[in-house]
């Protein structure tokens, strides 16, 4: 847990937030700037900056089966999924979240 970390503060209850779905290591909670209709932050509780530093396949496989499971609460079968590790690549909040964004169409390559 980082005192600095929004997410931290966020997936820990420390700042009042809906979860849309919950397992023991993992938070799901929308988006504060949606991109779309429905934006999804798939988020874990611990705080691990980026994918780069994701060395813990349980937690791998508990944050897609959470994705999986929130969606599926929410009747959406087809989403595009981002992952930005990294300034140069979009990052801005240094917690690792998978986005999962849906209710309109998506374009490819991604800009
Ligand atoms: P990144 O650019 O790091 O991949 O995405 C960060 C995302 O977090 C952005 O889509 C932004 O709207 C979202 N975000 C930033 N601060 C908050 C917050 O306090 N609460 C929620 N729910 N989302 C946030
Ligand atoms: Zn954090």
């Amino acid at each position: 847990m980082s005192d600095s970390c929004i997410f931290c503060k966020t997936a820990n209850g420390q700042i009042p937030s809906d979860f849309v779905y919950e397992t023991k290591r993992v938070v799901v909670f929308k988006d504060i700037n949606p991109q779309a209709p429905t934006h999804l932050l798939v988020v874990p509780k611990e705080h691990i900056e980026t994918l780069n530093d994701l060395n813990d396949k349980d937690l791998t496989a508990e944050l897609f089966e959470a994705l999986k499971a929130a969606v599926k609460k929410l009747g959406i079968s087809e989403y595009r999924t981002v992952i930005n590790t990294g300034k140069g690549a979009g990052q801005e909040v240094f917690h690792l979240h998978i986005h999962v964004m849906a209710g309109r169409s998506f374009s490819w390559p991604a800009g």
